[in-house]
């Protein structure tokens, strides 16, 4: 197999575009599709300083490895869920990643704030696990965002985390989600840090097959709990379409997003947004969801 560009030794083979590249050819397509990606989006310029959220595992790691070859201005934050092992060693590969090439890091550990990790936290409210893990990560993102200065959030959801998404909001109609749903979503006006997903244009298998050829060591376990979420159900159905139909994720994500406006009008930013009353964030109503939530599973029982 030898490289479309080049004619040197292929290394990866890409059905999707029906070619093949060699290590530097695939690794300078990459890079131009993340860049594509910023400027299409009018995610970030070369002079803002971004927070790439990483949890640990490959897509955050090579994103932030990725910005870093582009040339941003980053630093990395890490929230440590308090998973036992799982936390653990995600907290130790971002720390061994952040450390060999001398980048700056923040860490936030659930267990040191509150005493509970983020399983307990979701008992002690009566919540899905991953659903106060999502409010609690958004509070933690934008907060410490706008603390330290980052008017950016970078995460690193890759082509399959959005098309599997997109087909879930589909197939129940969450007409709000699918108006939400985007890979740059705005500050409104500052209120908020903005939060980006530079690699939206690539499948997940290329992204593993940059971490290899960058020899980047991440935590190869999914979290414990996303055992049984639909997702992984939905990105296997659309694995088998693109067997079957190479590209298949491509244009059914990048389709929708070029119809969304037509079809799924981002909605105006709500006008009864307050700043909570507790941590200054906007919400609606007195406090946010964040504030109602760790108040609930931190509360001592009479
Ligand atoms: Fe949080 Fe784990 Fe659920 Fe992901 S799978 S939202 S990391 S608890």
């Amino acid at each position: 197999m030898k490289c479309r560009r080049c004619k040197g030794p292929a290394v990866i083979k890409m059905p999707r575009h029906n070619t093949a590249f060699c290590d530097s050819c695939f690794q300078d397509y990459l890079l131009k599709q993340v860049t594509k990606a910023i400027s299409a989006g009018k995610m970030f310029q070369k002079e803002v300083p971004v927070l790439v959220a990483v949890s640990g595992g490959k897509d955050s790691l090579a994103l932030w490895d990725i910005l870093i070859k582009l040339g941003y201005k980053t630093a990395g934050l890490h929230l440590n869920l308090g998973i036992g092992a799982y936390s653990q060693i995600s907290q130790e590969m971002v720390e061994n990643f952040a450390r060999a090439r001398g980048l700056e890091l923040i860490i936030h550990q659930y267990q040191e704030a509150y005493g509970l990790g983020v399983v307990q936290i979701a008992k002690e409210t009566a919540r899905p696990a991953c659903s106060a893990c999502g409010t609690m990560k958004r509070h933690h993102f934008n907060r410490i965002a706008i603390e330290k200065g980052f008017p950016v959030v970078a995460t690193g959801h890759n082509l399959d985390d959005e098309a599997a998404r997109l087909l879930g909001n589909l197939l129940k109609w969450q007409v709000p989600y699918l108006q939400k749903q985007s890979p740059v979503l705005s500050d409104e006006g500052g209120k908020w840090a903005k939060k980006v997903k530079p690699l939206y244009r690539l499948p997940e298998r290329e992204i593993a097959a940059y971490t290899i050829l960058n020899r980047i060591d991440y935590i190869v376990e999914e979290c414990p709990m996303s055992k049984g979420a639909k997702m992984f159900t939905y990105k296997e159905t659309l694995n088998q379409l693109e067997k079957a139909s190479p590209g298949a994720k491509h244009q059914f994500y990048l389709g929708f997003l070029k119809q969304k406006e037509a079809s799924f009008p981002t909605p105006p930013p709500p006008e009864n947004e307050d700043a909570c009353h507790t941590c200054g964030q906007p919400c609606q109503g007195e406090r946010c969801g964040y504030c109602r939530l760790i108040e609930r599973a931190t509360a001592v029982p009479t």
